[in-house]
């Protein structure tokens, strides 16, 4: 069975691909700790922000159906599922 599903992040408003970082704005990460902010806007205690890779003029230009109201850089995970090719023969050796 070959019913994998990878989930691939991508800007809820405009569907670009996203950039991934290490969060900087945990109030208390940084220099002193690893402690993530499960409050924090960016990451949610995760540690990693994900940004839109998209400028921010064609962003706000250009988001998707339904989408005008959604904020820059918010992560959407789209599922894909991943369909791995059968083997048209096993090849039989020696
Ligand atoms: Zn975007
Ligand atoms: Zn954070």
């Amino acid at each position: 069975m070959s019913d994998n599903v990878e989930s691939y992040d991508q800007c809820a408003r405009c569907g670009s691909s996203m950039s991934v970082e290490d969060c900087e704005w945990c109030p208390a990460t940084g220099w002193y700790n690893d402690v993530y902010d499960p409050s924090c806007h960016v990451c949610h205690g995760s540690g990693i922000g994900r940004w839109c890779l998209s400028s921010p003029e064609w962003c706000e230009a250009n988001p998707l159906p339904g989408r005008e109201n959604t904020e820059r850089h918010t992560v959407e995970w789209i599922d894909v599922p991943v369909t791995t090719p059968d083997q048209p023969g096993s090849e039989d050796e020696g």
